[in-house]
Order: C-alpha cells, then structure tokens, then sequence
C-alpha cells in the first residue's frame, strides 16, 4: 500500500471515489423514479436506457477525473522536483540557483519563499567570501611589516639593535590585536559571548574609562560631564563590556581627533534610557560614509585608517556588544572637519 502515500495516486483516488459516489446517488435515485413513476411494463426498457447513460456518464466522469487528476499532479510535481533539485544544487555550492515561479498562487508563494531563502544563503555566502578578503587584506599589512624588518636584519640593513626589536614587537602588536578583534567579532556575531548583567553606576565607568585613555590623550583635552555628581546613574548591563564600547569610542576620537582638537564624554538620561555621548572636534564623518561605519572593515578613509592602526571592525564589535545589553549605539557628524559623535544607549535600572 506504499503507493497510496504517493501524492499522484492520493488525488486519482480522491477523484474517482467522487466518480463511485455520483454514480452510485444517481443509479439509486434513478431506480427509486423510475418504480414510483413509471408504469410496470415499461420499467425494464427505461431501466436499460438509463443504466447505459449512466454508464457512458460514469465513463465520461472518469476520462475528465482521470485527466484532470493527472494534469494537476504534473503541474504540483513538476514544481516540487524543481523545488527539490535547486534545493541539491544550492547544498553543492550553487547558490545563484532560483526556482521558475509557477502560476498557481500557493505554489506561486512556495517557489518564491524558497527564492528569497536561496538569495539570503547567496548574500551569507558573499559576505563569507568578503570576510575572508578582508582578513587576508588585514593580516598582510602587518605580516608585510614583519618581514621586511626580518629580510632588513638577515641582509644586514637594519641594525640589530633593541630599537629595531621594538618596532618588530609593534607590528606583532597590531597582529596580534587583529586576531583577537576578529576572533571577539566571531563571538560576538554568534551571540556567544558570556555578559555578566549587573545594575551599576555608569559615571563609575566613564570615570575609569577616561583615567584609562588619558595617557593617549597628549595635547589635546579630554573633558567628562555628568548628568548628575550627586545621584548615581544606574544602568543594567556588563560593566566590563560597557568599558569596553566606551574604551573603543573614546580610542576613534582620540585617533580622528588632530592635535589641539577636544572629546567631550557626557552622560545624560530620559525616563527608560541611560546615554553616553563621545563627541569630538575631529575629522568629522561624511554623510556617504555615515550608514556603513559599524560594518566589518568599512573605513571612511583606508589609508589614514590602517596607519593609525585600526582594525576596521571596533565599531562592529562595540555595536554588537550593545545590541547583546539591550543597547545601541548612533553616530552622527556634520562633515568632515565638523566632529563626530557617537552615541551609546543602555536600559536605564532604577
Ligand atoms: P577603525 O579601527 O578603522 O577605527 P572602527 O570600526 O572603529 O575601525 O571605525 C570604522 C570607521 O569609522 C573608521 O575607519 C573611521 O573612518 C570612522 N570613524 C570611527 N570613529 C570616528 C571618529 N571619532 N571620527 C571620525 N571617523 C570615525
């Protein structure tokens, strides 16, 4: 009985039991007219002429059943066994595939969920595809750095010298901050990073925060106002991860910030919402550049960027790391040379 659970005999059955029943109603109410209506003698000749219309009727009935049964099924088939083979080639890595969307407005919408699914994996696999570019790109610059202080040391160019050895270690550095930015990226996207929620003072932070960039901070001025000296601003959040968004925006504004140029860090609040703003005199953000800065390895301008050491992907993690607290964070600027600010909101507690 296995093919009873095969779609194309489910619908032939279903149409010729409607056949059976029909001709079964109809010979029965035939029968019942013709012994009330039609006199004895004449009951078996009527009777014959209506068992054979209604024979022809039965066949008729099962000619058009059969072949709109067998229609209809072609039509449902071919569009599942064009749904199922895209779906192998798709796993084999072709993800350009699409299914042709068929008329009929149920398998019209199958067909096109499975094309918008197809399109969602094809944009994954490109982003991947980017990801790795991007990663080659990065780990190159430092790379390229290492080994031509080792290539100037072999040939003898670069003296062997403690100096030497110190600018080596600092392209180790860089290499070793883009592996761990990367590798905190990975977590971050997949939700696996652990937070330890705890309601704490967020001027507390900024306090800590701003003793820790000041050192960075050489002729310029970094400046902290606070929505309230007295009362303590609570938030619910990891205060550790928030130091860490806040360490990463304060570091952009001391990096675009040119000699002589001022940060400011406030922190305001409204009814539900504790917000820090780090605002700063420097190179502003131009509005084409404005939507892109919190992708991976996006730079308003690469060249100033990568020199001043940037991994391209700070903004990603920090907004990541906001998400996961219940948070976001916004920028905003006026033009290049106008400043920039980036703003960080948290639920406020309490
Ligand atoms: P990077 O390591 O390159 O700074 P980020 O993800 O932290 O990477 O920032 C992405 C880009 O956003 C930067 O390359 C820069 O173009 C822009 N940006 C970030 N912060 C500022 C800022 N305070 N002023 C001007 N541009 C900024």
């Amino acid at each position: 009985m296995r093919f009873w659970r095969q779609l194309r005999w489910q619908i032939i059955g279903a149409q010729m039991l409607v056949v059976i029943v029909g001709v079964v109603t109809l010979s029965f109410t035939a029968n019942l007219l013709i012994e009330q209506t039609i006199p004895t003698a004449q009951v078996t000749p009527v009777r014959t002429t209506v068992i054979q219309a209604l024979a022809v009727a039965a066949l008729a009935a099962t000619i058009a059943g059969l072949t709109t049964s067998l229609l209809l099924v072609q039509i449902i088939l071919r569009s599942l066994r064009n749904i199922a083979g895209s779906s192998q080639r798709i796993a084999a890595g072709r993800y350009d595939e699409r299914v042709e969307v068929p008329a009929s407005d149920e398998l019209r919408a199958v067909a096109e969920s499975f094309n918008q699914m197809a399109e969602a994996l094809e944009q994954i696999e490109q982003r991947r595809i980017t990801m790795i570019g991007n990663v080659a790109h990065e780990l190159r610059t430092p790379l390229a750095g290492i080994e031509g202080y080792l290539e100037g040391l072999i040939d003898g160019v670069l003296p062997n010298t403690a100096d030497t050895f110190l600018d080596m270690k600092q392209e180790v550095r860089r290499l070793r901050r883009l592996v761990d930015d990367l590798q905190t990226l990975s977590r971050v996207e997949a939700g696996q990073i652990s937070l330890h929620f705890t309601t704490f003072d967020i001027n507390d932070v900024i306090r800590r925060v701003v003793a820790q960039i000041q050192p960075q901070v050489l002729d310029g001025c970094l400046q902290m106002q606070f929505a309230s000296h007295e009362h303590p601003l609570l938030v619910h959040a990891d205060p550790d991860r928030v130091a860490q968004i806040l360490l990463n925006l304060l570091g952009n504004a001391v990096r675009y910030t040119p000699e002589g140029g001022c940060i400011t860090i406030r922190s305001v609040h409204t009814n539900d919402e504790v917000q820090v703003i780090v605002e700063d005199t420097g190179i502003g953000i131009a509005a084409e550049h404005l939507p892109f800065i919190f992708e991976r390895f996006y730079r308003a301008d690469p060249s100033r960027a990568r020199t001043s050491g940037g991994s391209g992907i700070g903004l990603t993690i920090a907004r990541h790391l906001a998400w996961a607290m219940g948070g976001d964070i916004r920028a905003a600027s006026a033009g290049p040379g106008k400043g920039s600010t980036f703003t960080l909101s948290l639920p406020r507690a309490g």
